[in-house]
């Protein structure tokens, strides 16, 4: 069987990596070099704690704090959420138990079945040290704000996820650079992270082509099917390639395309972030934290110390804003000295997210042949691996390691 995967992003390398491992003769293209979009500008974080979406039950509560601007790790343009109203309503109705209940047992699987996988590729890229094991830490201005979160404290309980409360002089002795305004940390010492987002994906892309994967650089402008009952991905100037079966992982790109190709309407909002890279300050910073209060998590990186804000619901297009990057850079600077920003310009990318935080994962409804894995939102870069595991399964008809139905692309039927 041949195979084509379109998207070299996290989740569509990752695709074509267990696609081959299985057997399969993979082609992979993207119009840019792998790792150079979303999964490039992350905050390189692996983490068992992110079983829990962002629709979470306390979000009705926080709801008029975030729509009055309240916290600085969310904000929207207006006429962006009015014209994602339907998205916005089915996302809040989300939150609400049992959905999040099915979600949260989804994505607990889906994070674990990948970081076994990613442990394995990252020995078999030759790049193991590109990864830390000491896990990552939320951090607590105060005791009330650490109070809030326990709710969030009883699930990782009930699903098995590791961590431990901090008092500061425990803090303290983690992270020695972190100043004494944090009454309380939480540590997930189960979580790792990584000093290089886009090299990981680049390694692993290396991989696939030392096996014997075909790589092809090139826009995407379009599919048709093919008379042998198989697809053929179309390029500026024609055919690119085919295949018998094609997958799409083209993270937050995927909406707009998937559209353009008449294939579905998806119900995709792009959760934008931005990150810019500061000199390390005199004291290092072992381990990504979280300001729970700055809205930002700061990751110690290979060029720096990576800052990334929180969410801007807007279009994928819309300008790069400064004011996030701004505060989270005034928040930081008040948790820890870190020395002068090494970029000029800030990085922007959007998180891919569906109603229900959960990944589409498996075969796209009408369209014999063709594949979906998108809609990664906050998580795709740990569980891109997970990912291509389950929709290789699906794709030959193994036993998934999974249950495959939370992520199946069918449940979003009403919008096709
Ligand atoms: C600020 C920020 C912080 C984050 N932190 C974390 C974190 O700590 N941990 C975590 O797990 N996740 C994190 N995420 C989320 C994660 O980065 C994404 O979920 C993930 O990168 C999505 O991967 P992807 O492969 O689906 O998309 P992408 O990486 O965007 O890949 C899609 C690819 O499709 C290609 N493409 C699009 N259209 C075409 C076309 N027509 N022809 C050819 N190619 C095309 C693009 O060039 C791109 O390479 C973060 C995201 C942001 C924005």
């Amino acid at each position: 069987m041949r195979v084509t995967v379109v998207g070299a992003g996290m989740v569509g390398v990752s695709c074509a990596l267990a696609l081959q491992q299985k057997g399969l003769a993979v082609t992979l293209v993207d119009r840019l070099p792998p790792g150079s979009e979303t999964s490039h500008g992350n905050a390189g974080v692996l983490t068992p704690s992110s079983l829990i979406p962002f629709n979470n039950p306390a979000l009705w509560q926080q709801l008029p704090a975030l729509l009055r601007g309240k916290n600085p790790g969310f904000r929207y343009k207006l006429p962006y959420l009015v014209g994602q109203m339907a998205w916005a309503a089915r996302f809040l109705a989300h939150s609400r138990p049992p959905h999040f209940e099915k979600t949260v047992a989804a994505l607990d699987a889906l994070i674990g079945l990948s970081r076994g996988i990613h442990h394995d590729w990252l020995q078999q890229a030759g790049i193991r040290h590109r990864m830390r094991d000491d896990g990552w830490i939320f951090l607590y201005r105060s005791e009330a704000a650490w109070q809030s979160g326990a709710w969030a404290r009883d699930v990782y309980k009930k699903y098995g996820v590791t961590f431990e409360t901090l008092e500061f002089i425990d803090l303290q002795s983690l992270e020695p650079a972190l100043q004494p305004i944090f009454a309380k940390g939480v540590w997930f010492p189960g979580a790792g992270s990584v000093d290089d987002p886009a090299e990981v994906v680049r390694a692993y892309a290396r991989l696939f082509a030392d096996r014997g994967g075909v790589w092809r650089q090139s826009e995407v402008m379009g599919l048709r099917p093919s008379s042998d009952g198989g697809w053929t991905v179309l390029g500026a100037t024609g055919p690119l390639c085919g295949g018998d079966q094609v997958v799409l992982a083209l993270g937050p790109f995927s909406r707009a395309f998937l559209s353009q190709q008449g294939v579905m309407k998806l119900p995709m909002a792009f959760e934008r972030g931005t990150h810019m890279h500061y000199a390390p300050g005199p004291v290092a910073l072992r381990r990504p934290i979280y300001d729970t209060a700055g809205g930002y998590v700061l990751s110690p990186m290979s060029r720096g110390w990576r800052l990334t804000t929180g969410v801007e619901l807007n279009a994928l297009q819309a300008p790069t804003p400064n004011e996030p990057m701004i505060q989270a850079e005034k928040r930081a600077r008040e948790a820890l000295t870190m020395g002068a920003a090494l970029d000029t310009q800030i990085w922007q990318g959007s998180r891919p997210t569906l109603p229900d935080s959960r990944p589409m994962i498996g075969a796209c409804p009408d369209h014999p042949g063709l594949w979906l894995a998108l809609g990664h939102q906050h998580i795709g870069f740990s569980t891109g691996p997970g990912t291509g595991e389950l929709l290789a399964d699906l794709m030959l008809g193994h036993t998934p390691k999974l249950d495959p139905v939370p992520f199946s692309p069918d449940r979003f039927t009403f919008v096709r």
